[in-house]
């Protein structure tokens, strides 16, 4: 994950960058709105955190200027907290959130995971796994030209398995997310879907595994 930082605040830039960096993140910065400007227009990043009162070019405008150039990485943008008025602008204009100054750290790296996250998710039509492909805007899900015949408890379940490809999802969080498209979910009804989920998708190949007190994983079988 490559991420661009414009910040005319060198410490704050400084603070921020090496525990961006020690967080795993790519991190390039830069201090003014021009050089943001180029620097967006050069390279690929996947999220930009902007100040918006930058020297030589308004942050405002940096915003301006990459959106109307098509790009559509997400933008979270730090500001002063009397400047209320910037924060609804900046929305207006396409920023995806909006942090205001001084801020915690935590804080921070949990905005930025939470945005990287929304726009894989939302920036893919499609999810595939082994020969499984998951339509997310239909919520449907096919092999090759067949359309799995799933209950809609059984789609909710592959979709929120889907969004955490390669990680686990506990029971709870599986009640959790449930619960808001069905009423109550018990853990065994929970229980229950993902195994005929698993039936169904076992004879193609993929499989959810349970992991032993944590939860379960969508993966291939081989
Ligand atoms: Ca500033």
């Amino acid at each position: 994950m490559r991420l661009l930082l414009a910040e005319d605040d060198y410490l704050l830039a400084d603070g921020l960058s090496m525990v961006l960096r020690d967080g795993g993140y790519a991190i390039d910065v830069v201090g003014n709105g021009l050089d943001a400007d180029a620097a967006l227009t050069n390279g690929p990043y996947d999220l930009l955190i902007l100040d918006l009162g930058l020297p030589k070019l308004d942050g405002i405008d940096v915003l301006k200027r990459m959106r109307a150039r098509g790009q559509s990485l997400p933008v979270l943008v730090l500001t002063a907290r009397d400047r209320l008025e910037d924060r609804v602008i900046g929305l207006d204009l396409g920023a995806n959130d909006y942090i205001t100054k001084p801020f915690e750290l935590p804080e921070l790296e949990a905005r930025i995971r939470a945005l990287l996250r929304k726009d894989q998710w939302s920036n893919l039509s499609e999810v595939s796994l082994g020969p499984l492909r998951f339509n997310t805007a239909v919520r449907e899900a096919t092999i090759g030209d067949e359309v799995l015949d799933l209950s809609g408890r059984e789609v909710a379940v592959l979709d929120i398995l889907l969004r955490r490809l390669g990680r686990i999802v506990s029971k709870e969080q599986l009640m959790d997310q449930l619960s808001s498209w069905d009423a109550e979910v018990t853990a065994n009804a929970v229980g229950i879907s993902v195994h005929r989920l698993r039936k169904k998708l076992e004879q193609h190949g993929l499989t959810i595994r349970a992991v032993r007190g944590l939860g379960y994983r969508i993966e291939t079988s081989d």
